[in-house]
C-alpha cells in the first residue's frame, strides 16, 4: 500500500473512529471526513499542477493543516518538505533551493516568528518556488475542491510504494541538517510497526506533542495512528507541558509521546498531580538518551506501564529499535529494546567494520526496509552513512547483549577520551541524575593539556536549590565512580541550548566551555 491507499483503508473500517483532534483551533474529524478533507486538498493540488515527485514545503508547528497536507501530498505522489519551525531566513532559504520547494505552505506565524514576513524577504532568492499559501488564507480554504474525487484515485493508483514521499531534515544535533529521503514503503511500513509494538487499535488515542515536522511526530505519530485507526490529538501547536497534561486529562488519552526532556518537563509541573491522567497506558520515550529515572516515574507517576523506549534517526524512518510491553520493567526502563520486526542491526568496530562480539560497544548499523533513500541531493554524503551491503551507519554507540537488547551509549562524537580512557558522557548522565539537587545534566569534553580531554557537566537544578559546586559534585561521587569519571567543572545553567525536536546541542555546549575555560 501507498500512504494513501492504506489511510482510505483505515477509513473504510473506522468511518465515524475519531481521527484527529486540533485542540487550539478546536478541529474535530472522523476518520470519513479525514479522507474527505485529504481528496480535496489532493484535487486542489491537483488543479495547482502539482504533480508526482513535485516538492511541496511545510512551515508551521503542529496543526490539522500540517497533517491534511502530509495525506495529501501523499496521495497525489508530491513530496512533501518538512521544514523546521525554528528556522530563520537563512535556513528557510537553503532548504527551499536544497530540495526545490515549488509550492510552500505555511502559517502566517509561529510565536515570534513572523513566517510570512520571512518568506517574503527570501522569496527573489528561491528561483523555483512558485507558490506559497498560507494557512489562514483565503488561498488555502480555496485548495479545498469539492469534485470528482475519482481523479485522485486514479493518480493514487499509478504511484509506487518506493516512491521518495518525504524529505525530512535531520535535527541538526550535530552540524548542518541533511535531508533524508523517505518512501512510502519507508515510513508507512515505520509507523505501522511502531503502532503494533504499541498495541495500538481504534480505541487509542494518542497525544502527540513532538513536532510533525519530524519522524517523531508524522511517522510514529500520525501514521502509528492512520495505519491502526487509533486518534491523533494535538495538544498545541508547540510544546507546552501544562497543554499536554491537559490534553491527555480531557481527551483521556491512552499514549503519550515525548522526547525527555518533555517529560521533564511535565513531570516538574507544581501541580502534576492534579492532572488526571488516568487513560494513560502507554507512550513512546525516544529522540535521546532516556534516563533511567524519568523513565520509572513515567511508568509510576503517569501510569504509563506499557510505555516504550524507541532508537532511531531520520535516517531510517526512524525507529531501528523498541522496548515491547512484555519486556520486563528494569529492560523497559533501561535499554532501547531490540530491533523491529523485519530489520536487522549490528554492532561493529568502526575502524575494522567487523562485527564485534556481543557485549562490546561499537557503532550501531541498521538495514532493511526502513532505509532513507539517500540524502536529497548528496550523493556523496548518503555513501559516507550507507554502504554497499545497505547498512546504515548510525554514528551511534552501542552495546548488545546477549538476548539482542540494545544500549545506546552515546554518540561517536561525543565520547570523551581522557587521558586515553574512553568515557561514555551518558553513563556519567544517568549517574548525576540520582544527585537531589539535580534536574538534568549534560556532560561534554572539553579540551585539556593534561589529560587531552577533561570533563564537564552542565546542570539544571531543582526549584529552591541556587548552587552545586564541582567539590560538591566530586564529593557526592567518589566511592561511586572510577575518579577519571568524575566532572572536573561543573557549570550550573538554566537551559541547554537545544534542537526544536529537543534535543541537547552538545557541539554549542562544548564551543560555549570554551570560551567560559578561556
Ligand atoms: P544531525 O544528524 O543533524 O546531527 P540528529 O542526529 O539529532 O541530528 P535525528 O535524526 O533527529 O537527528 O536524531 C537521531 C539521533 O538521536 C540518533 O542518531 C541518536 O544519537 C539519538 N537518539 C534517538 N533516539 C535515542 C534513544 N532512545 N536513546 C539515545 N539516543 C537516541
Ligand atoms: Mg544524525
Amino acid at each position: 500500500d501507498t500512504i494513501g491507499d492504506n489511510l482510505d483503508r483505515t477509513a473504510a473500517r473506522f468511518p465515524d473512529g475519531e481521527a484527529l483532534v486540533d485542540r487550539a483551533q478546536g478541529l474535530r474529524y472522523t476518520w470519513s471526513e479525514f479522507v474527505a478533507e485529504v481528496d480535496a486538498l489532493a484535487l486542489g493540488l491537483l488543479d495547482l499542477g502539482i504533480v508526482k515527485g513535485d516538492r511541496v514545503g511545510i512551515w508551521a508547528p503542529n496543526c490539522a493543516q500540517w497533517t491534511l497536507l502530509q495525506y495529501a501530498t501523499a496521495k497525489v505522489g508530491a513530496i512533501l518538505v518538512n521544514i523546521n519551525p525554528a528556522y530563520r531566513t537563512h535556513e528557510l532559504e537553503f532548504v527551499l533551493n536544497q530540495a526545490g520547494v515549488r509550492l510552500l505552505v505555511a502559517a502566517r506565524s509561529f510565536k515570534t516568528s513572523q513566517y510570512a514576513e520571512m518568506i517574503a524577504q527570501v522569496r527573489p532568492d528561491c528561483a523555483g518556488l512558485e507558490t506559497v499559501i498560507i494557512t489562514d488564507s483565503p488561498e488555502w480554504s480555496a485548495l479545498f475542491v469539492a469534485g470528482d474525487v475519482s481523479r485522485v484515485r486514479a493518480v493514487q493508483a499509478e504511484l509506487s510504494t518506493d516512491d521518495a514521499i518525504n524529505i525530512q531534515y535531520t535535527s541538526g544535533t550535530t552540524g548542518f541538517p541533511k535531508g533524508a529521503t523517505l518512501s512510502h514503503h519507508n515510513i508507512l511500513n515505520n509507523g505501522y510497526f511502531v503502532g503494533r509494538l504499541c498495541g495500538y487499535t481504534e480505541v487509542d488515542r494518542v497525544c502527540i506533542p513532538v513536532p510533525f515536522y519530524h519522524c517523531f511526530g508524522m511517522v510514529m505519530g500520525n501514521l502509528a495512528c492512520s495505519s491502526s485507526g487509533a486518534t491523533m490529538v494535538i495538544p498545541a501547536p508547540g510544546f507546552d507541558p501544562e497543554l499536554t497534561l491537559e490534553a491527555v486529562a480531557e481527551e483521556r488519552c491512552t499514549s503519550l509521546y515525548g522526547v525527555p526532556t518533555m517529560f521533564i518537563a511535565e513531570l516538574a509541573l507544581p501541580d502534576v498531580e492534579s492532572y488526571d491522567v488516568s487513560a494513560l497506558r502507554t507512550g513512546i520515550m525516544a529522540g535521546s538518551p532516556c534516563p533511567v529515572e524519568v523513565m520509572k516515574q513515567v511508568v509510576e507517576r503517569f501510569g504509563m506501564t506499557e510505555v516504550s523506549i524507541c532508537y532511531g534517526m531520520t535516517e531510517t524512518s526512524p525507529v531501528s529499535t523498541q522496548t515491547r510491553a512484555d519486556d520486563s520493567l528494569d529492560r523497559r526502563v533501561s535499554t532501547v529494546g531490540r530491533t523491529m520486526p523485519h530489520l536487522e542491526s549490528k554492532v561493529i568496530d568502526p575502524e575494522t567494520g567487523l562485527t564485534v562480539p556481543r557485549g562490546t560497544p561499537g557503532e550501531l548499523c541498521t538495514r532493511g526496509y526502513s532505509v532513507m533513500l539517500g540524502y536529497w541531493e548528496q550523493a556523496d554524503k548518503t555513501a559516507e552513512v550507507i554502504d554497499r551491503a545497505r547498512w546504515m551507519h548510525t554514528g551511534d554507540l552501542a552495546v548488545m547483549d546477549d538476548e539482542g537488547y540494545v544500549n545506546i551509549t552515546g554518540r561517536i562524537k561525543d565520547m570523551v577520551i581522557r587521558g586515553g580512557e574512553n568515557v561514555y558522557p551518558r553513563e556519567i548522565e544517568e549517574f548525576l541524575y540520582t544527585h537531589p539537587d539535580i534536574l538534568d545534566a549534560q556532560v561534554i569534553g572539553v579540551p585539556d593539556q593534561r589529560y587531552g580531554e577533561e570533563l564537564m557537566a552542565w546542570v539544571r537544578l531543582r526549584d529552591g536549590v541556587s548552587e552545586l559546586t564541582a567539590e560538591q559534585v566530586r564529593e557526592f561521587a567518589t566511592g561511586k565512580l572510577a575518579h577519571y569519571k568524575i566532572p572536573r567543572y561543573v557549570h550550573v545553567v538554566e537551559e541547554f541550548p537545544m534542537t526544536v525536536t529537543g534535543k541537547v546541542r552538545k557541539v554549542e555546549m562544548r564551543a560555549s566551555a570554551v570560551e567560559l575555560l578561556g
